[in-house]
């Protein structure tokens, strides 16, 4: 059994007690986040409830063109009114660079074809907030009165750290 499997067995037990959910979303604040499942959380570390946060996940998270899209998406048709960046410490795209990953992985693979992959790999989490925020802030289909702030979130104490652009 894998764990898929296990999921798909749980799921099952789920469903049985599988509330009522209103027939479409109302998100008030869209949050980027890194995949790193220590953030998953969010309405404990945040405050908020499930049904308030439109979540979109990279790792970093890195803002690509792709999360843009969401992000207008969220804030444009779905209703959302803020944006939080949030990154944290001990982050493991720190932990390598692009072009190593690629190397390594021609390598272990045999095959370089995919290379040079962007995994967005990054050095310093508040550096690379700002740059996100940046990105954000500077894309003419993000209205300029969503504000756009970003954080970081320390995985030692629980306390976020605002980055300022
Ligand atoms: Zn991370």
């Amino acid at each position: 059994m894998s764990i898929i499997d296990d999921a798909l067995n749980a799921n099952r037990d789920y469903a049985k007690t599988h509330p009522k959910l209103p027939q479409r979303p109302t998100p008030k604040i869209v949050v980027v986040t890194c995949m790193d499942p220590r953030l998953s959380d969010l309405p404990a570390i945040l405050g908020l409830t499930h049904a308030d946060i439109d979540v979109i996940r990279t790792g970093g998270p890195a803002v690509t063109e792709d999360v843009i899209a969401e992000l207008v998406v969220s804030n444009r048709v779905i209703g959302t009114m803020e944006i939080m960046i949030l990154n944290h410490t001990g982050c493991g795209f720190t932990t390598f660079t692009d072009d190593g990953l690629s190397t390594r992985l021609a390598a272990e693979t045999g095959d370089p074809s995919p290379a040079p992959m962007s995994f967005f790999a990054y050095r310093d989490p508040f550096q690379h907030t700002r740059e996100q925020i940046k990105k954000v802030r500077s894309h003419p289909w993000i209205a300029k009165d969503v504000p756009v702030r970003g954080f970081v979130f320390d995985m030692e104490t629980g306390l976020l750290g605002e980055v300022k652009a």
